[in-house]
C-alpha cells in the first residue's frame, strides 16, 4: 500500500497539480490540512481534493479560520487578510466540505494530524521541547504532521526525540518498531528555502517514506495572487521558499 502524503496546499492549485502529476503510482492520498489560506485558488484546490479517490483529508487552522470556526487573532496581518479574502471567495459546497473534515484520523499504523497529536490544529512541532510529550499522545508507530511547512524527521529515542531535516529526495527506512513523527513539508508555501512543492510518498509494504520535491509554475500563482489583490509579500515568498 502506497500513500501520497500532502499538506499545507494553501490555495495553490499550480503546486498541487504539479505534485499530483509528479507523484509515483499510489493507492490512496493523505492530506494533512490547510487546503486554503494565503493562495489564490481555494475553490479549485478544495474541488480537486474532493474528487480524489481513496483520500483522507484533514482540516488545519487556516481551513477552520476560513469557514469562521475560529477567529483570526493568532494569524499575522497578511495571513489574516488572505483569510478574509478566502472566506469571501469560497463557495457554499467548498465551505461545507472544509467544515466536514476531521482534525485527527488513524489509518492502520498511522496517526494523522495537521499540527501535533496533542493539539491537532494549532501546535507546531519544530523543536524537542514541543515534540517530547507528543509521543505519548498517539498509540501508532507513525504519526504524520504538517503545519510548519518544513520537512522533518523526528525519531523517538531513549534519550529523547531526535529531529532532523531530510534531504530533498531522501528515502527514510522505517526500522522495526521504531516510532517516528514525519512532516512531508508544504505543497503550496514551502518555508525551507526551497521553493519547489514538497510532498511525501509512504510505502507501507516496504517500510519507506520518501521526501519528494517538484518545481511548479510560481509565476502563474503569483499573477493570480496579484489579480486577486492578495498581499504581495505572500506572492514574493513563494519564489524563494520562505
Ligand atoms: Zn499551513
Amino acid at each position: 500500500m502506497r500513500y501520497l502524503v500532502i499538506s499545507d496546499i494553501h490555495g495553490n492549485l499550480e503546486a498541487l497539480e504539479a505534485v499530483l502529476a509528479d507523484a509515483p503510482a499510489h493507492d490512496a492520498v493523505i492530506c494533512l490540512g490547510d487546503l486554503v489560506g494565503y493562495g489564490p485558488s481555494p475553490n479549485d484546490v478544495v474541488d480537486t481534493l474532493r474528487e480524489v479517490d481513496r483520500s483522507v483529508v484533514l482540516a488545519g487552522d487556516h481551513d477552520w479560520a476560513a469557514i469562521g470556526r475560529v477567529g483570526h487573532a493568532t494569524f499575522n496581518t497578511y495571513a489574516s487578510f488572505a483569510l478574509d479574502w478566502t472566506a469571501g471567495s469560497l463557495g457554499t459546497d467548498e465551505k461545507e466540505f472544509l467544515g466536514s473534515l476531521p482534525v485527527r484520523a488513524e489509518l492502520q499504523e498511522l496517526t494523522l494530524v495537521h499540527g501535533s497529536p496533542r493539539d491537532p490544529v494549532w501546535e507546531y512541532l519544530d523543536d524537542a521541547a514541543h515534540v517530547s510529550p507528543c509521543f505519548d499522545a498517539f498509540d501508532t508507530q507513525l504519526c504524520l504532521v504538517g503545519h510548519t511547512h518544513v520537512p522533518l524527521v523526528i525519531t523517538q529515542q531513549e534519550e529523547g526525540p531526535a529531529l532532523r531535516r531530510p534531504a530533498p529526495g531522501e528515502t527514510v527506512l522505517l526500522r522495526g518498531e521504531q516510532r517516528l513523527i514525519l512532516n512531508p513539508g508544504s505543497v503550496g508555501q514551502p518555508r525551507d528555502d526551497d521553493p519547489r512543492a514538497a510532498y511525501g510518498l509512504y510505502d507501507a509494504t516496504r517500510g519507506t517514506f520518501e521526501f519528494r520535491r517538484v518545481p511548479y509554475d510560481v509565476d502563474s500563482t503569483q499573477r493570480k495572487m496579484q489579480a486577486a489583490g492578495l498581499p504581495w509579500p505572500l506572492a514574493i515568498r513563494l519564489a524563494v521558499g520562505l
